[in-house]
């Protein structure tokens, strides 16, 4: 793993969405997405990516199918129809979270903030409710 503290923080789920997406477009193989990787500024070792591939491909949302180029084994990559709705809804997600940091305008918080400040005060209110289980518990032990 890279020691950046970016790449540290986000490897997880920036990296892997960005792989995600590339898989979406087309076919993509392990040498192939280390260089994409490499372009947008981040060095992976294959000890992180191909964990990382067979992760993804765990959870479902890549497949792999080999095939023979230049009489070497490779391995390509591509979303499946779960990973791309995936991406669609991360694309929305990150959209949402980032574009207020892209953007630097925060003011939808500075505004909340201000209302929250207006508001008269109240202590929070806590609620109390038991575990269901302990609810249920002594009425099940009655009725027997
Ligand atoms: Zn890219």
């Amino acid at each position: 793993m890279v020691d950046d503290p970016i790449t540290r923080h986000f490897f997880h789920g920036f990296i892997r969405l960005h792989i995600l997406y590339h898989a979406a477009k087309e076919p993509v193989y392990g040498a192939e997405i280390t260089a994409e990787l490499i372009r947008h500024g981040y060095r992976i070792s294959q000890g992180t990516l191909y964990p990382t591939l067979h992760q993804l491909e765990k959870l479902g949302h890549i497949e792999s199918r080999a095939e023979v180029v230049d009489g070497r084994r490779r391995k390509y990559y591509r979303a499946t129809k779960a990973g791309r709705k995936v991406l669609a809804l991360a694309r929305d997600k990150l959209k949402e979270l980032v574009a207020e940091i892209i953007e630097d305008d925060d003011e939808p918080f500075q505004s909340l903030r201000r209302n929250r400040l207006r508001a008269p005060r109240s202590r929070p209110q806590v609620i109390k409710t038991r575990p269901p289980a302990l609810r249920s518990g002594p009425q099940e032990r009655r009725r027997k």
